[in-house]
């Protein structure tokens, strides 16, 4: 029996998770090698020029390699991350080292027809910020496995026709519902980049209309994904988010490269984001914000010389007592090592940690295997949004 077949054959006899065999054990006795590395890349906004006056030669062969080492330099931190907390493995994959793809986003016009649903990126994808990629692939997912379970019930005479009845609305949510609600929220972001105070205005209005606009943000951590998570979309199809993003669009669009944000705009925009946060506050008042955020309260208000979190976040992410990789704060066994964690967590765990360089290895990330350091301030033109370019390499963690 391979790998593979094993750990299927695990699943399907329920095995419970911690009862299968670590990752270090099953690659002693398949004799299969791994290694965690990470894959960074830089996201470039599609209206970020490169100054006239810099000569990209300096900075490598290739134009990937080019390009990536000159966003790196440019900003001291990542340079710092870069030289200080990781090891570049050349010619991972093959003979290149940095790679470059432009114009990621997309639509597939057609996403189902009788007997298949396009599910995932094979549906589209808008970009990599606020991991919409696998929340939205997820509920794609769901969607496909539901509808087809459906077509399955009804005798085989009729599959066809439901079929095609479930593929429209398969095609109705994905292609009109979730992808125009991912764009829409992708606009937002887009926008809140070109001013630092739009950023600051706006973040804490998606969280409070998007991603936590429920009476505690913790509501989901225990919960098994249902029909009603079909609505989320990352927070993007939440109606309360999509009036609000709408106003905004409505002002700062269209951001025509180059045009003045003027103060008057500015405030208009901070005027919108107090009325949202504070309607949102009055409406889930057991939100706790401030236990989660550092600089914030509870009702997404930045509070001078606040630095640490109120007591009481409960979090979802911790790190393996042995191995320090992370893993869901549930796990009784980490998945890598095999070493039992003390669960209930009275340790207190982070979410994020602070930035330092580190000695363990960090996991490999999905099949996306992009790294992004998300610098999310509007001089750092190396957020993600409609994307052009992006440079990848392969890196080990020191
Ligand atoms: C730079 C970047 C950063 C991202 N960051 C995040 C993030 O932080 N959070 C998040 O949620 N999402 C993120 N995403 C998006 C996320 O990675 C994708 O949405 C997600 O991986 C899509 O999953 P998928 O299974 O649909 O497709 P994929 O993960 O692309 O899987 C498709 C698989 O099919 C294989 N394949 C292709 N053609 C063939 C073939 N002919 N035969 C056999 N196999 C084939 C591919 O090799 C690949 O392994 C990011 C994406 C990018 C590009």
């Amino acid at each position: 029996m391979d790998l593979i077949a094993y750990l299927i054959d695990h699943a399907e006899r329920g095995v419970p998770a911690e009862q299968v065999p670590c990752v270090q054990k099953l690659s002693t006795a398949f004799a299969c090698p791994y290694e965690y590395i990470t894959s960074i890349g830089w996201a470039v906004r599609n209206d970020h020029h490169i100054p006239s006056d810099i000569v990209l030669g300096q900075y490598g062969q290739s134009e990937a390699e080019q390009k990536f080492t000159y966003f790196q330099r440019k900003y001291p931190t990542l340079n710092w991350l870069m030289t200080e907390t990781y090891e570049l493995l050349p010619n991972y994959y093959g003979k290149q080292t940095y790679f470059i793809r432009k114009a990621l986003a997309y639509r597939s016009p057609v996403v189902a027809g009788n007997g298949w649903f396009a599910v995932g990126n094979t549906a589209g994808f808008t970009n990599p910020l606020i991991s919409p990629g696998m929340n939205a692939g997820i509920e794609t997912a769901f969607l496909a496995a539901t509808l087809t379970g459906e077509v399955l019930d009804v005798p085989g005479s009729q599959r066809e026709e439901v079929m095609m009845l479930r593929a429209a609305k398969y095609q109705s949510w994905t292609h009109d519902y979730m992808m125009s609600c991912l764009q829409q929220m992708n606009r937002y972001w887009y926008n809140m980049f070109r001013d630092h105070r739009l950023f600051e205005a706006l973040v804490p209005c998606f969280w409070a209309t998007g991603v936590g606009a429920v009476e505690d943000i913790q509501f989901q951590r225990d919960s098994e994904f249902t029909s009603a998570d079909l609505g989320w979309v990352v927070g993007s199809g939440l109606d309360r988010f999509q009036e609000f993003a709408k106003v905004i669009l409505n002002i700062l669009e269209p951001p025509v490269e180059g045009s003045t944000l003027t103060d008057e705009i500015i405030a208009q925009i901070q005027n919108l984001s107090q009325e949202c946060l504070l309607e949102r506050a009055s409406q889930f008042p057991a939100n706790k914000w401030g236990s989660y955020l550092r600089k914030y309260d509870n009702q997404l208000q930045r509070v001078p010389g606040k630095r640490q979190r109120y007591d009481g976040g409960s979090w979802f992410a911790t790190h393996c007592v042995e191995c320090n990789i992370w893993i869901h704060d549930k796990i009784i066994v980490c998945p890598v090592c095999g070493t039992r964690q003390s669960t209930g967590a009275e340790e207190p765990v982070q979410v994020c940690g602070p930035l330092r360089p580190r000695r363990v290895a960090l996991p490999r990330l999905s099949s996306g295997v992009f790294f992004i350091f998300a610098l999310s301030a509007p001089a750092i033109m190396v957020l993600v949004s409609v994307i052009l370019e992006r440079a990848g390499l392969r890196y080990k963690l020191l």
